[in-house]
């Protein structure tokens, strides 16, 4: 056969090289298997109505006071005098002067507005840390878990100990067996709605503050904290700024899962030191990584975020959270009603319910899905030890939230 010109193979002899550790992750499994399986159904069967309990997505509309801020930014960049083009690395001041106001100084956390670094959301951030971080770290991540975390580690090489979370242990994570470096944290947490108290997250500090240790801790789903006990950040809790790095996100406190808006609180106390002695501020090396590899969230989106703390703002997105709270309730009523053991769903829009008669996740799944076409997330789809349960969102409307419900009491009852 010709060799067709235009086709350039590398001479693998002596070619460029990936990044093998691409090779060892695993393939974005989870929901393209839920999406393939609900095609197929649907497919066969286009007469039932399948209903979603399954996505960690927003559904109701953005609140009319952030959408206003939008159009007024958007208006901005028809006149040269009020155009922005690039935006400042860190983010725009009027926006991490309303976070620092709203989220730190009025709560009383000493958190100083140097340290927040607004970015296009807590999936970037929570992924790029890495880059400040040495290959070498032993890393602790709990599990189950927001994939991200482990995937990003096993990019880098990283080795890696999972922290099981289940009923048995009343979803506190264990301090690893081997000494962690890094050490990952979700709460209000990302599958199992668990939340850690002040008293609980108190030893994770005093951990890592006598192990020379690293908390990243992802706050993505801190304003749908109901509980008093329950810390809104990790430093509400005492030497956490000498020891920990906190994500924060609008895509779950105020829709802007497709506007993209996070920031992350780095603190002037974090220090490292290099191989040679030398003492480093890792505020500085990430606002240094992300001045290099990123150039700032858009105007329009952070006036957007800006007005997420207007009184208006503040009660329209607060109602959206009670409204997912209350389908959080529904879901979680009825599972207990039929005796599924359950868990999550009062500061966090997921509920984690073990299967029936020790299913597997898949088989659990497969059986809602066959049965009363209700689709949920394999739990075991976020690590080994979410194998036997599944996750269920609050994130639907409240009509198919109810007909959902009424179908799992149908099957169950
Ligand atoms: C949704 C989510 C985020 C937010 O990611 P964005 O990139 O800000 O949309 C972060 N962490 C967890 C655990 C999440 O579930």
């Amino acid at each position: 056969m010709a060799k067709n010109p235009y086709i350039c193979t590398f001479n693998f002899e002596n070619s460029m090289q990936i990044n093998e550790h691409y090779t060892e992750i695993g393939n974005n499994y989870l929901f393209a298997e839920v999406g393939k399986r609900v095609r197929e159904y649907r497919a066969a069967h286009p007469e039932k109505e399948v209903i979603s309990l399954g996505i960690g997505d927003i559904t109701r509309p953005i609140a009319p006071a952030v959408i206003e801020a939008i159009h007024k930014a958007t208006d901005e960049m028809t006149d040269a005098k009020t155009l922005r083009g690039y935006a400042p690395d860190a983010g725009y001041e009027f926006l991490i002067d309303a976070i620092h106001r709203h989220e730190f100084l009025n709560r009383g956390i000493p958190v100083r507005a140097s340290e927040i670094i607004v970015s296009d959301g807590a999936k970037s951030d929570t992924g790029n840390i890495g880059d400040i971080l040495g290959a070498d770290n032993q890393v602790a991540i709990t599990d189950p878990a927001y994939p991200v975390y482990v995937d990003t580690n096993l990019m880098a090489g990283r080795k890696i100990e999972l922290l099981p979370c289940t009923p048995e242990n009343g979803f506190v994570p264990p301090f690893p067996k081997k000494k962690a470096d890094i050490v990952y944290l979700c709460y209000p947490n990302n599958p199992t709605g668990t939340v850690l108290t002040k008293a609980q997250l108190k030893p994770w500090v005093d951990y890592a503050l006598a192990n020379g240790s690293l908390l990243l801790f992802d706050a993505a789903y801190e304003a749908f904290i109901a509980d008093g006990d329950v810390p809104h950040s990790i430093f509400e809790i005492e030497g956490a700024k000498e020891c920990a790095i906190e994500f924060r996100s609008f895509s779950k406190t105020a829709g802007f899962t497709g506007l993209r808006c996070g920031y992350t609180i780095v603190p002037e106390e974090l220090k490292a030191r290099t191989s040679k002695g030398a003492e480093v501020s890792l505020n500085a090396l990430w606002k240094r990584r992300q001045s290099t590899k990123f150039n700032g969230t858009a105007y329009i989106i952070q006036r957007g975020a800006e007005a997420v703390f207007t009184p208006e703002g503040q009660r329209q997105t607060r109602e959206t959270i009670a409204y997912y709270m209350q389908n959080a309730k529904i879901i979680k009523d009825a599972l207990e009603q039929v005796g599924l053991e359950c868990y999550g769903g009062q500061n966090a829009p997921y509920i984690w319910s073990r299967t029936a008669d020790g299913m597997s996740s898949w088989e659990f799944f497969d059986l809602l899905l066959n049965k009363i076409q209700v689709v949920g997330t394999p739990g075991s789809g976020f690590g080994a030890s979410g194998e036997g349960f599944f996750r269920f969102t609050a994130f639907g409307n409240r009509e198919s939230t109810v007909s959902a419900v009424e179908r799992i009491k149908t099957l169950f009852g």
